[in-house]
């Protein structure tokens, strides 16, 4: 884990590489590009929307991906009944659910210009079944009387991410907040004792109690609490632009609500708070309300 720390340090925020590095092919190529290949049409492009080369979207992406398009700064870009916000970069983000099918559609409108549609196709993945034996019996399944309880938790979690801040820390290539074993994919249908649950939300790295948890990327803390009914010790980093950690079963949190956080900084301590079989961490994304995989993210920044 420390050996990360130099590392991650000499990463620093290079969104525009960042995008140019993911995304593969504009999407809607020809649209944007053919008419650029006759001479009137040059002239019209040049005239109308200069800095506009086109729209960058990857043409695919698997389920659980989060996607980082760019375009012009002042265009308009919808997705999912949603207009996402633009950087003064032009980079925009959004969440590819579990479950999409696609194709998914994002409309832009660059600044003087019509509304063009960026088709991007949905790679299915595998979601194996995950066994999960031996995590406390209260929390597999909670008492009556607890259920007002989680609820209300949960619904101040979900209340804390609703935020669009204007910053662009998405965009920086993500680090692994802890280094260790995976024990537990996203999007796994889970089975609790013999109870199915929802799909896991996030992934887990197995590490020791105490372990140092490093922020992945830059952010502001919007939620830490050290106690929550099933997730325990647990802590929300905005990165911007409707993106999310969360750090779940911490043993410790060393941060508060409102505090900016750089990228590599120790935030809390790995445990085995909540509804958890043994010390891990849980690291799960959310964008705009979807959850996405934290490991699609740390493979952007390969
Ligand atoms: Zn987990």
């Amino acid at each position: 884990m420390s050996r990360r720390s130099s590392h991650s340090a000499s990463r620093k925020r290079l969104p525009i590489l960042a995008v140019a590095a993911l995304c593969s092919l504009p999407t809607a190529h020809s649209q944007t590009a053919s008419p650029a290949s006759t001479t009137p049409s040059k002239r019209l492009v040049a005239a109308d929307a200069a800095p506009v080369r086109g729209t960058v979207l990857p043409s695919s992406v698997q389920q659980g991906a989060l996607v980082i398009g760019r375009t012009h700064p002042a265009a308009v870009v919808e997705y999912d009944g949603r207009r996402l916000r633009v950087s003064p970069n032009g980079l925009f983000v959004l969440g590819v659910d579990r479950d999409a099918t696609g194709p998914l559609v994002v409309a832009v409108k660059p600044p003087g210009g019509s509304v063009l549609p960026h088709r991007i196709e949905v790679t299915a993945r595998d979601w194996p079944i995950e066994r999960v034996n031996g995590a406390p019996p209260k929390t597999v399944n909670p008492p009556p009387q607890i259920a007002e309880r989680i609820a209300r938790e949960q619904a101040l979690i979900v209340a804390s991410r609703k935020r669009d801040d204007a910053r662009e820390d998405f965009a920086q290539p993500f680090v692994w907040p802890v280094r260790g074993r995976i024990s537990g994919r996203f999007g796994n249908q889970r089975i609790y004792d013999g109870t199915p649950k929802s799909p896991h939300g996030g992934m887990d790295i197995a590490a020791p109690t105490g372990t140092p948890v490093k922020a992945p990327a830059g952010g502001i803390v919007i939620f830490a609490a050290n106690d929550l009914y099933l997730t325990g010790g647990t802590l929300l980093i905005d990165h911007g632009a409707g993106v999310s950690s969360n750090f779940l079963h911490l043993s410790r949190i060393d941060v508060k609500v409102g505090d900016r956080v750089e990228q590599g900084q120790v935030v809390a301590a790995v445990g085995a708070t909540g509804r958890a079989t043994g010390p891990h961490l849980h690291w799960g994304m959310h964008c705009h309300g979807v959850r996405v995989d934290p490991l699609l993210v740390l493979e952007l920044a390969k």
